[in-house]
C-alpha cells in the first residue's frame, strides 16, 4: 500500500516547506527577515520547483481529490498530501502564510513577475476574491466527484514546471503574464490550497502589526496589493512580501509579533 506511492522527493520537498517555513518564522519574530533572505527563498524555491524537489502542493491537492473521487487508497501520500497540507495550515493558523509567501514555487513565480518594474494594476476587492476562489475549491472538488474533471490540470502550472508542453502550459504562460501587472492571480482567485490556507491564517496569532509609532501616513495602504495592512485586516490575504515594511517611513509602525495581551 504505501510502497505503490511512495515518492521521496514529494516528501522531501514537504519537510523542506514545513522545516523553512518555521525558520522563516522564527527570522521574522527575531527581526532578521530580510528583502535578502526573501529573494533568496524566492530564488531557491523556483530552481526546486523546477527541479520538482520544492512540494507544488495545489497539484498534490487535485491528485489526492482524484484518487479519493475514484476510490483508491492513497497510501503514503496521505502523508505527504493530507498531513503535510494539514501541518502547513496549523502552521498558517500560527505564523501566516509563510509557504505561500516564498516556498511554493507557483507563488514565487508570480511574485517575481511582479517584481518587473513597470505600471500594476490593483486589484483589492479582496472580499470578491476569496469568494471567487472558494468557488474554485469547491468546483475542483464537485468537478473531481461528479464529473471525473481534473479541473487544476487545465491551469497548466505543474506542466509549467516540468518544461512539457501541454493544453494548459499556455494558460500558466499568460497567468504568469498577467502577473506582472496584477498581483498573483492564480493564489488570490484559483488556487485551493490558497483558500485553505486563508482560512487557516485568519486567527493567525503572528501577522504583521501596526504600533503605536505609526503615524497614519498610510504610504503602507497604498503600497499593499492584497489591501491587508490597515489595523483592521485579518492579514489572511498577506504574503509576507514586505513592501508595506519597506515603504514606511517611521522604524518599528510595523513588526510581525504576537498581540500584546
Ligand atoms: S496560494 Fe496556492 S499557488 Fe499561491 S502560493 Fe499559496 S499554495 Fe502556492
Ligand atoms: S504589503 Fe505588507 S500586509 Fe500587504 S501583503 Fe505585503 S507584507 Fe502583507
Amino acid at each position: 500500500m504505501v510502497g505503490a506511492n511512495f515518492n521521496p522527493v514529494l516528501l522531501i520537498g514537504i519537510v523542506y516547506a514545513i522545516t523553512i517555513s518555521i525558520v522563516s518564522a522564527y527570522l521574522w519574530a527575531s527581526g532578521r527577515f530580510s528583502a535578502r533572505v526573501r529573494y533568496l527563498l524566492l530564488i531557491i524555491t523556483i530552481i526546486l520547483g523546477f527541479a520538482t524537489f520544492s512540494p507544488m502542493i495545489p497539484h498534490q491537492f487535485q491528485t489526492i481529490i482524484e484518487r479519493l473521487a475514484d476510490g483508491e487508497r492513497i497510501g503514503i501520500i496521505l502523508f505527504s498530501g493530507v498531513i503535510g497540507l494539514g501541518i502547513l495550515t496549523l502552521l498558517a493558523a500560527l505564523f501566516g502564510r509563510h509557504f505561500c509567501g516564498y516556498l511554493c514555487p507557483i507563488g514565487a513565480v508570480q511574485e517575481a513577475a511582479y517584481t518587473i518594474p513597470t505600471k500594476k494594476i490593483p486589484v483589492q476587492q479582496k472580499g470578491i476574491l476569496i469568494a471567487i476562489r472558494a468557488f474554485f475549491l469547491v468546483a475542483i472538488i464537485g468537478g473531481a466527484f461528479l464529473f471525473g474533471i481534473e479541473l487544476l490540470d487545465y491551469f497548466g502550472f505543474s506542466d509549467f514546471f516540468k518544461l512539457t508542453l501541454s493544453a494548459g502550459t499556455p494558460v500558466f504562460i499568460v497567468i504568469l503574464l498577467i502577473s506582472i501587472l496584477i498581483y498573483r492571480p492564480f493564489c488570490r482567485i484559483i488556487c485551493p490550497v490558497g483558500a485553505i490556507l486563508q482560512a487557516g491564517a485568519f486567527p493567525a496569532i503572528y501577522k504583521i502589526r501596526r504600533t503605536d509609532a505609526c503615524i497614519e501616513c498610510r504610504k503602507c495602504e497604498k503600497t499593499c496589493p492584497t489591501n491587508e495592512v490597515k489595523a483592521e485586516d485579518s492579514k489572511s490575504e498577506c504574503y509576507l512580501c514586505r513592501r508595506c515594511i519597506e515603504i514606511c517611513p517611521e522604524d518599528g509602525a510595523l513588526v510581525y509579533r504576537r498581540k500584546k495581551v
